[in-house]
């Protein structure tokens, strides 16, 4: 069994029920762990908040020299851990290696960042009075995360947090603990102090709920679907605690008549079936002008169709099985309605025939559907999996109108040789970030955040740190 972690060390929690995770490509047991609830994670939330002081007290320089060395024991440790998400995930093992490469570049932007730190001066307030900004870390942050990307989306938060001086209790998705429980002793042996960064196990409604209700918890850092976002929304105002929530997305591409059509196909490939489609950022609906429709979609299918499928650790596979039978459910009835409502099939909408891997484990073709109903549930729900719906319209204006209509605002893209349209698009279309004529990568310099139903708060970027700094005024008069 693989136990929480807490204050530096791997507490036993024999007494609890123990929950099993499953490697989505065989059903098989990979290991277990506790049902952490209040008691538990009131154990971790204690431990973060007694080591609070001593980590704030720190110079921002040495936090920073500090998580430092534990990011780089992340990255020697990247083949112990690759395998270890990719057994608990699914994920080809080479998105796994990219995605623990992807955590510790995120932690490095963020001790880049320990001397940009800083508040402001305001002089002559009045007579011999000026005034000083301080900004000062918050405390404990509850940090929940969920299975899609277990270790980037920690990433996100942990460097934020630490770096300006915050302790960290993190609850990962019930079916993903093992690869975070083993980052955070990688980190602690690395140097980073017991108690600043915790890993509790267990359901979300248990141990997620119980960390979002903690009085001694001054934020909460989530990043998973809009419903949860909103029960935790609720949950942060009974005490008033600070909010980052991360959640849903349907993130449209437009493709304009002028486009270079093979690297938006290409960008539309990768953008839909990296880590099967289950990415909050992902190419989710395709918008092509008609002129360029059938050339377009011919160039996509042709590259959906190489698309390999098979368990994440066999060599040349681009697309390993669905998280969890549930996702696969879910993800047939919404390809279901696209293809009741009308739409042509392209490749995929079933499960692979032939070599018996869907027996064993969640496997879905990768999938390309031309013009499903504007209602069906793949234009108007978050597709989560490797499904693409592309409509044809008949230009910008018709395309934005679509692009728009949805409740969510996390990414978008444009593409269009003539960047005064391309530009005149990215402020019309309604998203947390736009990318024109580039595929959606995310960088650590640029805050992302979602609009609309899509999120609250920014990660990334040096926005990040307002999000766990709170600000103080201080006046000072200079003569006594
Ligand atoms: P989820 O909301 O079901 O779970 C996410 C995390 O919240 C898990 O750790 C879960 O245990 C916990 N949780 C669930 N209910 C809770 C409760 N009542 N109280 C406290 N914690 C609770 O989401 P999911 O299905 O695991 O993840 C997929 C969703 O995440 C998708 O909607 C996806 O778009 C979104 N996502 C968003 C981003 C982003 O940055 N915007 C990134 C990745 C995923």
């Amino acid at each position: 069994m693989a136990n929480p972690f807490i204050n530096g060390s791997y507490a036993e929690f024999s007494q609890l029920d123990s929950m099993t995770i499953v490697d989505p490509s065989n059903g098989e047991e990979v290991d277990t762990v506790p049902a952490s609830g209040a008691a538990e994670v009131d154990q971790a939330v204690r431990s973060a908040y007694d080591a609070f002081p001593a980590w704030r007290n720190i110079p921002a320089a040495k936090r920073g020299e500090i998580l430092g060395k534990a990011a780089h024991a992340v990255m020697a440790a990247t083949e112990e851990l690759a395998p270890m998400l990719t057994a608990e995930q699914g994920k080809p093992l080479r998105e796994a290696r990219l995605e623990i490469r992807r955590f510790v570049h995120t932690l490095e932007h963020y001790v880049g960042l320990a001397k940009s730190i800083r508040g402001g001066y305001v002089p002559d307030l009045d007579v011999d009075t000026y005034g000083l900004i301080v900004r000062r870390p918050l405390g404990v942050i509850g940090a929940i995360v969920p299975w899609n990307f277990p270790t980037t989306l920690l990433g996100n938060k942990l460097g934020p947090a630490l770096i300006t001086g915050n302790v960290v209790v993190a609850k990962p998705a019930d079916t993903t603990p093992l690869t975070t429980l083993r980052i955070a002793e990688i980190m602690h042996e690395a140097g980073l102090p017991a108690g600043v960064f915790n890993v509790v196990t267990g359901t979300g409604e248990g141990a997620g709920q119980a960390l979002a209700e903690h009085p001694l918890v001054r934020k909460i850092a989530f990043t998973g679907s809009t419903p949860t976002g909103k029960k935790l929304m609720a949950i942060a105002s009974n005490d008033l605690k600070r909010t980052t929530l991360e959640l849903g997305g349907s993130d449209p591409m437009i493709v304009c008549d002028d486009a270079n059509l093979d690297k938006a196909a290409s960008a539309a490939s990768v953008g839909r079936f990296f880590n099967a489609g289950q990415a909050c950022l992902a190419i989710k609906r395709v918008f092509v002008f008609e002129s360029v429709a059938d050339e377009f979609i011919e160039k996509l299918a042709v590259k959906v169709k190489k698309l390999r499928v098979g368990p994440g650790t066999a060599e040349g596979v681009m697309l390993g099985p669905l998280h969890s039978p549930r996702q696969r459910d879910l993800l047939e009835e919404q390809v279901q309605s696209a293809v009741d409502s009308g739409a042509e099939v392209l490749h995929g909408a079933k499960r692979p025939e032939g070599n018996g891997i869907s027996k064993r484990g969640n496997f879905y073709e990768p999938t390309l559907l031309v013009e499903p109903s504007h209602d069906s549930r793949v234009a108007t729900e978050e597709v989560f999996g490797p499904a693409l719906p592309v409509w044809r319209v008949g230009n910008m204006e018709e395309a934005l109108q679509l692009a728009n209509g949805t409740e969510f605002g996390l990414g978008s893209s444009i593409w269009t040789a003539d960047l005064n349209r391309a530009s005149d698009a990215a402020e019309k279309i309604e998203a947390g970030y736009t990318w024109i004529n580039s595929p959606q990568i995310v960088y650590d310099e640029l805050p992302f955040g979602g609009w609309k139903q899509s999120g609250y708060g920014k990660e990334h970027g040096i926005e990040a740190l307002d999000y766990y700094t709170e600000t103080k005024s201080v006046v000072v008069k200079r003569a006594v």
